[in-house]
């Protein structure tokens, strides 16, 4: 079986010391050049869609074109949801066959985020759907949450150790100081909580934010235990580009295909530096 939900993916990363990259996929051509990426470089891969993303073509829509590409692909493929504020939509895309999916509950208070996360984990393993869930809040903008530096927290341990107790989530993403979207100041990220936590979660963590942190805080960070990486913005950024660099190469070129192959190379490319960069051993 290729197409698989998280846990056997993340189990083998969390144990040899390497990381999965979690892409966020916004069609067709993304996902496909993304999963061809892995599969030249016989890397297992989470493809994942945002929750606008998913609205934009509609549950059934979307997975019916996403399910054939990871099912015919050579190496594991997990279709993952990300950062979903909604319990009910959170459930129609487990129904919709999502192999995984992030109920995100950040905002809301820790009982409030717990009960959530908790009945979305219930409903999730009937269907063999792995769940991932979030504490403390991650700044930027992810979709339509938009966190303000000022509000942001890093998770606390004593929170962390009720939250991973009481729900029983696959994948964990604690805040410690990572970014969604492109950096506009410093960066802060926590490496001793993010040690901390790792030492004692029962399961894989997951880091948000990837685009825009250095080689050495991706190093620093796989070897402390981060075993899935959510890799967005770089995404977005090759698709449009991609496009950008053909037509003004090829400014009375009309056939659209050309088109597609190009930016599908050039997001390909950057999806295999990532998976490469991700997979160094120490
Ligand atoms: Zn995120």
């Amino acid at each position: 079986m290729s197409y698989v939900n998280m846990e056997a993916i993340l189990g083998d990363a969390r144990k040899n010391h390497y990381a999965v990259g979690a892409f966020n996929i916004v069609n067709y051509l993304t996902a496909k050049a993304a999963v061809e990426a892995a599969e030249e470089l016989g890397q297992p891969i989470i493809i994942q869609t945002s929750v606008k993303t998913v609205k934009a073509f509609g549950i059934k829509e979307m997975m019916s074109f996403l399910k054939p590409i990871a099912e015919n692909a050579t190496v594991n493929v997990a279709i993952h949801l990300d950062h979903s504020t909604d319990v009910e939509f959170t459930k129609a895309c487990i129904d919709g066959g999502w192999s995984s999916v992030m109920y995100d509950g950040s905002q809301l208070t820790l009982e409030e985020n717990i009960k959530n996360t908790k009945e979305i984990v219930t409903y999730a393993k009937n269907k063999k759907v792995t769940v991932e869930g979030e504490l403390g809040a991650i700044v930027g903008v992810e979709d339509d949450i938009v966190v303000i530096a000022g509000n942001s927290a890093h998770a606390r341990p004593e929170d962390c150790h009720i939250f991973l107790k009481e729900t029983g989530i696959d994948a964990f993403a604690p805040a410690v100081g990572t970014a969604h979207g492109v950096y506009t100041g410093e960066i802060n990220i926590d490496y001793d909580l993010f040690d901390e936590i790792n030492q004692f979660s029962s399961c894989p963590l997951v880091l948000h934010g990837g685009t825009g942190l250095t080689d050495e805080m991706f190093h620093k960070l796989i070897a402390l235990g981060a075993s899935k990486v959510n890799i967005s913005t770089a995404i977005k950024i090759a698709y449009c580009q991609g496009m950008v660099t053909y037509t003004k190469m090829n400014p009375d070129q009309n056939d659209p295909l050309k088109l597609d192959a190009f930016t599908k190379e050039g997001l390909k490319k950057v999806v295999k530096q990532h998976i490469q960069f991700f997979s160094l051993r120490d």
